[in-house]
């Protein structure tokens, strides 16, 4: 007797190949075979007719990294099909944690909207923190990053300067001892402060780190919009020099003046590939942006961290300099109509949350770039932010290549403990969205080819060797969704409504989601990357 038997589902395995209709046993957590016909019964049987049965969505680009404590089931998720996120994306991230530095890394993480758990950063490295991670009880798997700026901000603060040889050796022994003890690599944030400080050697003389332990190097690289092609020969740069794998996180092409670009963008990575870089990218199937209001001001602002920005901004001296940045940023990004404010902590500003940067001037009687300036200084830098600032011939570009994995860039909320904050639609949309809109609706790319792009693809970038695919031996993370139903309900006004389709949900052969509910199962757990040598 399986634990499990699925039966008659219409089998997508994850490896690009035509789906066949068979039945699927479990047992003991792990795929016991996947047939066109398995004899035998099951302790719990799912008739799967007219259902399509994939292995669990693996989200490559997550910052569930903090959220988790407080939604340990990332319910956003599991409605997608999610049973593992890579966390630790675009330099942010909870550890490692150097006792005299937390504050700072306090700060930072409160700039990207990261919200600390009661306890704060009880932890100074990945296995510390793993380990309370596994003890909350997790909905799914987890995957962590080192990230970057957790890294410098250890050794460095938030000073922009070239680390000194000893101080490169110690951010280098730190993200060693992460590796080690199970981390996936390694990502980058590199317009944002202190990332954006490191020049390119201090990414080679990492990544080399990283190539070592046979991890991914994750890099927001340096420029979305009219730098891209320069951020993305850097990229390729780090992967030459080090040998490591790349991934180009959230790849895209931001501002109107960039709009089709991204022919162009994927054009250099296959060259990469072609001369022997393993480079390759992840994107979010949405036409907006989202990120810190930070974003709009220039790096040398943050320098030294929040407390300073927060001088620069009251400046009399700066104010003339910052403002003419600023609306060139505002209109790099689509202008001050077309980015919305989202997260807001204080009570006094919250009714701002939803409207744009040029109503917020209107308001307040001021330009736009002093609206931001305002609103920066009176959340002390805690502001999100809605970018509308991509095309949809980009993303259908981009989303076409088989080199590009989905990945949320969201993170794992709850519709009813989080309808209060807004947010971008994607922490609960992105999977469904590849699988309804793009795929069955506008035809952009083949069902098979979609799931290939959320699991066996992302598997292998990740390095996750036993899952990604329905297949004997694989931990059973799969998801059986109703492909004529499957479709994202998050808008950009609406953004905490779950997606319509998912039916199961099992992460290491349990059910986090039956019949389209919460289980409030918790079979999830940190995965720690294992030696190559065992
Ligand atoms: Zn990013």
């Amino acid at each position: 007797m399986f634990s499990l038997l699925i039966r008659g589902a219409l089998v997508i395995d994850g490896s690009n190949r035509e789906p066949f209709r068979g039945d699927i046993a479990v047992e003991k957590g792990t795929i016991a075979d996947v047939a066109p016909s398995i004899k035998g019964g099951g302790k719990a049987v799912v008739e799967a007719d007219g259902l399509v049965a994939a292995p669990g969505f693996i989200d490559i680009h997550s910052h569930t990294d903090l959220s988790i404590f407080k939604h340990p089931l990332a319910e956003s998720k599991a409605l997608q099909g999610v049973t593992t996120e890579v966390i630790g994306n675009c330099g942010i991230g909870a550890f490692p944690v150097n006792d005299e530095r937390r504050a700072v890394l306090n700060d930072y993480l409160k700039v990207h909207d990261f919200h600390l758990p009661s306890h704060g950063l009880s932890w100074n490295n990945f296995k510390q923190y793993a380990d309370q991670l596994d003890r909350i009880g997790l909905g799914l798997n987890l995957a962590p990053l080192v990230t970057h700026g957790a890294l410098r901000i250890a050794i460095l603060e938030t000073k922009d300067r070239t680390p000194s040889h000893k101080e490169l050796e110690s951010m280098k022994s730190l993200l060693t001892e992460s590796l080690e003890q199970g981390a996936w690599g390694l990502s980058t944030g590199l317009i944002y402060p202190p990332g954006s400080f490191a020049k390119t050697e201090e990414l080679v003389a990492l990544a080399k780190i990283v190539a070592r332990h046979g991890t991914l190097y994750a890099s927001h690289i340096r420029g979305e919009g009219a730098t891209l092609m320069e951020a993305l020969d850097e990229a390729i740069l780090v992967g030459k020099k080090s040998d490591v794998r790349v991934e180009v996180s959230h790849l895209k092409a931001m501002g109107k003046d960039n709009w089709g670009r991204s022919k162009e963008a994927l054009l250099k990575l296959e060259k990469a590939r072609q001369e022997g870089v393993d480079i390759a990218a992840d994107q979010y199937p949405y036409e907006a942006t989202s990120t810190s209001l930070t974003a709009l001001v220039p790096p040398w602002t943050l320098a030294g961290g929040v407390d300073e920005l927060l001088k620069r901004l009251a400046s009399s001296k700066t104010t003339g300099r910052l403002q003419a940045e600023i609306l060139r940023e505002m209109n790099q990004r689509g202008g001050p109509n077309r980015i919305v404010i989202a997260e807001i902590g204080s009570a006094k500003n919250m009714g701002l949350s939803g409207k744009n940067v040029s109503e917020i001037g209107e308001l307040w009687h001021c330009t736009p770039e002093v609206a931001v300036m305002r609103l920066l200084q009176e959340e002390k830098a805690a502001v999100g932010a809605v970018y509308f600032s991509l095309s949809e011939e980009d993303v259908v570009a981009i989303l076409s290549s088989d080199q590009v994995s989905v990945g949320s860039d969201g993170m794992g909320m709850n519709a009813e403990e989080d309808s209060e904050k807004s947010t971008h639609p994607r922490s609960y949309g992105t999977f469904p969205r590849v699988l309804g809109a793009y795929a069955r609706e506008k035809g952009t790319l083949s069902l098979t080819k979609a799931i290939y792009k959320m699991t066996g693809l992302v598997a292998g970038r990740v390095g996750l060797r036993n899952r990604g695919l329905i297949k004997p031996g694989f931990v059973a993370d799969m998801v059986l969704f109703d492909p004529v139903t499957i479709q994202d309900r998050a808008t950009f006004d609406h953004p905490h409504q779950y997606a319509a389709g998912i039916i199961h949900t099992w992460v290491n052969g349990y059910p986090v989601v039956h019949e389209g509910r919460i289980t409030g199962n918790t079979p999830g757990k940190v995965l720690r990357k294992k030696k190559a040598s065992s």
